[in-house]
């Protein structure tokens, strides 16, 4: 439902779209193109990346902000800005039960600002720096790294306008990325004030309309209403004209050079490496002064010059946009289209939005982009600790009591893998087997005669009886030796506090 053309309606579940032609037949619910499912193996990517963002926005004294992921419309054509492809094209809106405008957030900038409009924020100490991470909509074309559901992590500094704040707020990004291990390039420019960008404008439009022709239809468009956005055209084309047109630190006032100078000598003296990007313009109207972006560096293990058209070849139409598959990890030239993130200066945006004026600045990172990077290059992350102990039982009255004994066990930290609907002893040594448990503990007739259970060390195959009263102690220590400690520290598991 694209802003511009939705029509007015309710929400009418199974409503055919564009995407859902309506068929007869029983058809399975099929997921959404451009949506994508997070299955349990991936989770330790999210689970890794969620742990650094918080890390990071710890040390540098974020706190987190959860804002709804519907708002009312007027708060992103505001802040996003009417002319831009996210309002015009890619914003799901729909008319709540009132007949309000609402849409599902496209962003997570706009919904921050509201809040510390709306929480009176202004009245605690400045800046308020705050962090968020969650799902973001766009309809937008899908294709490899780029989705309608997609997640987004974001560092936002409101309050103040001091170029050391832009500056602490490019280190924290570009450490982010370093500490993950990831190559990747800091882009900076600056936009100026309102005024230095519409003097830059007007010969971004001297510059453009003598090369008319060479535009795509979107950029002929754009050269009317957003001219900057012209700087953000994805085809090729309207890439090369880009090459030679104006820049805008060349049109900027004194006042917003000197505030750009000034972040530059920060980072010089933080020793954060930068590349100065002059075309560098970001796709959202609310950015003023410094705008930046993080670029990965260009991977390529297999062959470094490929055909060009064999890059286009994949995914013109989105076809395969939900699979992450290795044919998806192509050479690709860093450029605004591969940034894992980008950020900027907002310092209007408060008043905009209705609030006292609040100068701004803010950085918003990809993170289905960000994993696929950090799958492709085979960054470290560390594996998923498998459970320490599989439970096996053998019958059905064992079963009652391996059930207990699971219980009892995870309640005091252990880590324990089971599976109580099997019945034969191969197929529960097989699983534990597969998930590589360190102990599996087998309860059998005799054991339950008896009141004892079997220890099987799984790297040795060892097996030994012992009392079952005397169980936790028993693993306690075989945990202990095999160093489960240790590796339980490294992995924020929670062994250390087993009772
Ligand atoms: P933006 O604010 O649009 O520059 O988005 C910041 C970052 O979010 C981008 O650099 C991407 O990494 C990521 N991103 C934006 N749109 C999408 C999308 N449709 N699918 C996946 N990631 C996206």
């Amino acid at each position: 439902m694209p802003y511009k053309s939705r029509e007015k309606s309710k929400i009418i579940p199974n409503k055919p779209t564009e995407d859902q032609p309506q068929e007869k037949s029983k058809k399975t619910p099929q997921l959404l193109r451009g949506m994508k499912d997070i299955l349990p193996e991936d989770q330790h990517y999210w689970d890794f990346i969620s742990r650094r963002v918080d890390a990071t926005a710890k040390t540098f004294g974020f706190g987190r902000i959860v804002t709804p992921v519907l708002e009312e419309t007027s708060l992103f054509v505001r802040s996003v800005g009417k002319e831009t492809d996210i309002i015009e094209k890619e914003m799901y809106t729909l008319d709540d039960k009132h007949g309000s405008s609402i849409s599902l957030r496209p962003e997570g900038t706009a919904g921050v600002v509201r809040a510390y409009i709306e929480h009176g924020m202004l009245n605690r100490p400045q800046p308020v720096k705050m962090f968020y991470y969650g799902p973001f909509f766009r309809h937008d074309r899908p294709q490899a790294g780029r989705y309608r559901q997609f997640h987004q992590f974001g560092f936002e500094i409101i309050g103040d306008k001091h170029p050391v704040l832009d500056a602490q707020m490019l280190m924290m990004t570009y450490v982010f990325y370093q500490e993950i291990g990831l190559p990747i390039s800091l882009q900076v420019n600056s936009v100026g004030h309102p005024e230095c960008r519409e003097d830059y404008k007007k010969v971004l439009v001297d510059y453009y309309k003598k090369r008319k022709n060479s535009l795509c239809e979107d950029c002929k468009n754009r050269l009317q209403k957003n001219p900057l956005r012209l700087l953000d055209c994805k085809e090729s084309d309207c890439q090369v004209l880009m090459q030679d047109a104006p820049q805008t630190v060349d049109y900027l006032c004194e006042e917003c050079n000197e505030h750009f100078v000034s972040v530059l000598e920060h980072l010089d003296g933080l020793e954060v490496p930068y590349v100065l990007n002059p075309r560098l313009v970001r796709g959202l109207d609310y950015y003023s002064n410094t705008a930046f972006e993080i670029w990965p560096e260009v991977y390529n293990p297999v062959e470094e010059d490929k055909d060009e058209d064999e890059e286009n070849k994949e995914d013109k139409d989105g076809e395969n946009a939900n699979e992450e598959t290795e044919k998806n990890i192509e050479p690709v030239k860093p450029s605004s289209q591969s940034a894992l993130g980008g950020g900027g200066r907002y310092d209007y945006l408060v008043e905009e939005l209705g609030g006292q004026p609040a100068p701004a600045i803010g950085f918003a990172g990809g993170i289905e982009r960000l994993i696929n990077e950090i799958k492709m290059r085979h960054i470290d992350i560390g594996q998923p600790t498998p459970p320490d102990i599989f439970v096996a039982q053998l019958g059905d009255e064992a079963r009652k009591k391996i059930l207990k004994l699971f219980s009892e066990l995870r309640k005091s930290g252990f880590q324990i893998a089971e599976s109580f609907s099997k019945n034969g002893l191969k197929p529960q040594m097989e699983m534990a087997n597969k998930l590589g448990v360190k102990f599996t503990i087998i309860l059998g007739q005799k054991e339950l005669i008896d009141g004892t259970l079997l220890i099987r060390d799984m790297e040795s195959g060892l097996q030994e009886t012992v009392d079952y009263d005397t169980i936790k102690d028993e693993l306690k220590k075989r945990l202990a030796n095999h160093g489960v400690r240790k590796n339980s520290r490294s992995t924020n598991r929670s062994s250390d506090n087993l009772s």
